[in-house]
Parts: C-alpha cells; sequence; structure tokens
C-alpha cells in the first residue's frame, strides 16, 4: 500500500480529485463492468486533464507504486484496477467537441462510446465503436475497435487523425501520422502500453440515415452457414454482430421461445430506403423472425440505455477465422447445447470491407485480412466456475477456429504472453517491442494486454 503522506503530497498538485478507501463513493469507483474483480487501489486520481495526468504518472514512477489506467473500466481481466497501486482514472475527462465543418471531434477519453455517438450524432455524424455504450473511448479505441459500421468505415483507429498522449517520461505529446509516427502507429491497436491517451481526433462520418436494431431468428447449423454467407457477400454499408445463444426469458421474447437456441443479431445499415432494405431483407427470410426490431433510427439510438448496477462474472475466448463452414456452424449447435457455464453465446462478425482496405502495416491492428471474428462468451455464477468451463472453451475453440491462430486484443482474457503475441502477426509485435523501449522502457505501464519493451 502506498503511504498516505505521499498521496497528499499529490493532491495539492492535482486539480483533478483522488478518492481514497474512506471516500464514500470508493466502491462504486472501482466497480467495473465485470463482475468477480475485488481489486483495492490505496486511491484512484480523477484526473482532469494532460498535466494532472503527466503529474501521476511522474508520482508512479518516482514511487515505483502500481499504475493502473482507467477509461470506461470494461477490460474483462480488470487491468484497470491496481491492488495496492493508484488508479490514473480519465472518468471525470468525457468532453467530445465536434467540428461540424471539418467533420471531426477531440474526445476525452473517458467519454464512452454512447456519449461519443450522442455528442456527433446531434449532427448526423458518428464513428463506428463496439456495440456497447458503456465502452470507454480511450479502451476501445487503443486496442482497435470493431463496431457497427465496421465494414463501411473501418475500425474505430482508422478513424483516428491525431491524439494527445502522456508517455512515461511524463511528457504531454501531440501526435499524428506527421509527428512521431512510430508512436501513432503503435497506439492504433497496441492498447494502453505507450501511454495514456487523454484526447483522440477522429475524422467523422455521415451516420444518419442509418437502419438498425435487433433480429431473432431460430438458430440451426443450417442458419448460421447462411447467416453468414449473406452478411458476407452483402455491400459493405451492412454489418452484422449474430449472437448464437439461448433467448433471453424477457418480455420483449415470446414465452415458448424462451432459453431455446437464437440468432440474436443486430443489423446494420450506413444508410437508408430501399437500398438497406434490399440488403437486409435475405437475412429476413432465412427464418421467420421471432423478434424484428430493425428500423430506420438515428444511429446513436442502437445503443440502449444500460442497467449499471449490472456486473455479470464471465470469461471468453476471442478467435479470427478464415471461414466459418458448415462444420463450424454444427460445432456452434452442438457446443451451445451442452454448455456447462449458466449462459454461453458464441458471437459471429463478418470483417473484411474497409478493415481490410487500410494496408496491414498502416496501424499496429495488423489481422486485416481475417474473414470473421468470433467470441466465445460465458457467464457464471461464480469465479471459481470459470476454471472447471476452461476444458469446453477450448474444445470449442478447436472445434471452429479456420486458419492460423489469431485474435482481437481487446477482447483477450488473461491468456498469457503467448495470446497476447497471436494478436500480432510477428513483424508487428517485434515493432511494437521496439516503441516499447524508446517510450517506456521500464514498462511502466504494464497493466495491460502487455507487450515488453524489446532487449
Ligand atoms: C460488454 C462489452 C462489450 C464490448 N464490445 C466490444 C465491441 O463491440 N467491439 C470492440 O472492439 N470491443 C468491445 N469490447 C472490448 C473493449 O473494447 C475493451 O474491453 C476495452 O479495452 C474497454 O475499454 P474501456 O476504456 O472501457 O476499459 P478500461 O477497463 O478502462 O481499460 C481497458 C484497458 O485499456 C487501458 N486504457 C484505457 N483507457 C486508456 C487510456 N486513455 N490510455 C491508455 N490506456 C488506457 C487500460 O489500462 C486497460 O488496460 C467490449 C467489452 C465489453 C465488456
Amino acid at each position: 500500500m502506498v503511504a498516505v503522506r505521499e498521496i497528499a503530497a499529490l493532491r495539492s498538485s492535482l486539480t483533478g480529485e483522488i478518492i481514497e478507501p474512506e471516500d464514500p463513493r470508493y466502491d462504486k469507483a472501482r466497480s467495473l463492468f465485470y463482475g468477480g474483480i475485488d481489486k483495492r487501489p490505496a486511491a484512484i486520481l480523477r484526473v482532469a486533464n494532460a498535466q494532472d495526468a503527466a503529474r501521476v504518472i511522474q508520482y508512479a514512477r518516482e514511487t515505483g507504486v502500481e499504475l493502473a489506467v482507467r477509461s470506461g473500466g470494461h477490460s474483462p481481466v480488470g487491468s484497470s484496477l491496481s491492488d495496492g497501486g493508484i488508479v490514473l482514472d480519465l472518468h471525470d475527462m468525457r468532453r467530445v467537441e465536434v467540428d461540424v465543418a471539418k467533420r471531426t471531434a477531440w474526445a476525452e477519453t473517458g467519454a464512452t462510446a454512447v456519449e461519443f455517438a450522442t455528442a456527433a450524432g446531434a449532427h448526423g455524424l458518428g464513428v463506428s465503436f463496439g456495440d456497447t455504450g458503456s465502452v470507454g473511448v480511450g479502451g476501445i479505441t487503443l486496442g482497435g475497435g470493431v463496431g457497427y459500421l465496421v465494414r463501411k468505415h473501418g475500425l474505430t483507429i482508422d478513424n483516428v487523425i491525431a491524439a494527445e498522449i502522456v508517455t512515461a517520461d511524463g511528457a504531454v505529446r501531440r501526435i499524428s501520422a506527421e509527428h512521431e509516427p512510430d508512436l501513432f502507429w503503435a497506439i492504433r491497436g497496441g492498447g494502453g502500453n505507450f501511454g495514456v491517451a487523454t484526447r483522440l481526433h477522429f475524422r467523422l462520418h455521415q451516420v444518419d440515415p442509418f437502419v438498425g436494431g435487433m433480429l431473432m431468428q431460430p438458430a440451426s447449423a443450417q442458419f448460421i452457414h447462411d447467416f453468414i454467407a449473406i452478411s458476407a457477400a452483402a455491400p459493405e454499408e451492412l454489418t452484422t454482430i449474430a449472437n448464437v445463444m439461448p433467448a433471453p426469458p424477457m418480455p420483449f421474447v415470446p414465452a415458448e421461445w424462451h432459453n431455446k437456441l437464437v440468432a440474436m443479431s443486430f443489423v446494420c445499415y450506413a444508410g437508408g430506403g430501399d437500398a438497406a432494405e434490399r440488403a437486409i431483407a435475405p437475412l429476413r427470410k432465412l427464418a421467420t423472425p421471432i423478434v424484428d426490431m430493425v428500423k430506420l433510427m438515428p444511429y446513436a439510438q442502437i445503443y440502449p440505455p444500460e442497467d449499471d448496477s449490472y456486473h455479470p462474472i464471465g470469461t471468453g475466448r476471442n478467435m479470427l477465422v478464415d471461414a466459418i463452414d458448415k462444420r463450424s456452424a454444427d460445432s456452434m449447435i452442438e457446443y451451445l447445447s451442452s454448455s456447462p457455464a449458466t449462459f454461453s453465446v458464441a458471437q459471429l462478425r463478418v470483417l473484411r470491407g474497409a478493415v481490410a482496405r487500410v494496408p496491414d502495416d498502416a496501424t499496429a491492428y495488423a489481422h486485416r485480412r481475417r474473414f470473421a471474428m468470433i467470441n466465445i462468451g460465458n457467464l457464471v455464477q461464480s469465479v471459481e466456475e470459470l476454471t472447471a468451463i476452461k476444458p469446453w472453451v477450448d474444445s470449442f475453440e478447436k472445434a471452429i477456429q479456420r486458419g492460423p491462430e489469431a485474435a482481437y486484443v481487446n477482447f483477450l482474457m488473461d491468456e498469457g504472453p503467448e495470446r497476447v503475441r497471436r494478436a500480432y502477426p510477428a513483424g508487428t509485435y517485434e515493432r511494437l517491442m521496439k516503441v516499447k523501449r524508446q517510450y517506456d522502457p521500464t514498462n511502466l505501464f504494464r497493466l495491460n494486454q502487455n507487450i515488453p519493451p524489446s532487449t
């Protein structure tokens, strides 16, 4: 634990706030999206600006105290909290400034995806973040960002044009393709390894009109196969995220479908009118919808309100694959029908489109030509069960992996350095280690999917 005296010294030099264990806000401030993570930081430092971040970083460097960095708190492994150390928390830095004429926006990284979507959406503009509104702009962007418009507008990082980042030496840097290009390359996919991103500058797209929403249909192996084939052949305006899972016993689902295997898909079309209807019609025709909420709506409404007291205990396995063939689809039905977890889902996202048009060496997210991303997600009742279901997850993964093993860094669990390597092609990983050596030679930023400095 850090001495109270030391924290007091820091307090006098920060514009932002400090939350310590005796503060009534402490427990909420140390909770993450996922439950079952019980870390108790000595202090949570809610920075107000980049200068505050620089002071906290300097303090961590000088004292040797463990430093965690937090934006939206959706790390599935709790890497944005330290047990006994300090947390540099961007919670109070959530301004989004939209320049309508230039179609750009500066966002402080403590903003959430829905806050960004709402601010830019007021002008019909936006960027593709992930499928959940409460995810932090900081964490999702630094890892890549695979969202509802990914096939049309690319990864979130494909729309980052500059960043303000505070590095381990305490310097506040404004970086872009022209200024410190190696660092700018590394933060677009390399995660929080290189510094604290305090602000990100985005290129915006016209996102309205937009047709999207949830489509629930009965799942079968043939259905999964055909849904994926149609999604892959569709114009890239169409992005789908199919969740093959037991139907939730919720009021909007007819009772006879509760807990039966369905595909609960998010179907998103960047545009409107007949073109949207034509692209979505083949999916609707595949099987009579159980629930069909796909409609014309402002893009920002794709993020429904969330219950911030919901903290599930979960684990997942992420993979990038070259195909989802009929045998994969058979395996999905087989494994999901015999899951040992309380709840399991296979989430299928066809990629390519704009993602694959960016050269592999342009950003640190470099598995750009893979066909699709699959997440095997599981919820359980207790932390102990997480270990018990691992053999089932391993076996499921083997059954559906097609092509070389690779993963997306933002969905990695605590899976060891080998799996972090798999998030990057070998050459990309080597280059990331070199940039790490240049900007963070002592690995101050190590509570993340860590890339060690090259030796
Ligand atoms: C329910 C849910 C749905 C998701 N859906 C998607 C999706 O559709 N698409 C997708 O691409 N990803 C998705 N993700 C994954 C998500 O992108 C990552 O978990 C991401 O890291 C979360 O960012 P955060 O800021 O909310 O998390 P945090 O827990 O705050 O941070 C996560 C990691 O990033 C580091 N970090 C955060 N902010 C900064 C910063 N400003 N500077 C430096 N380092 C920082 C932290 O230190 C930590 O290691 C989802 C996650 C969840 C839990």
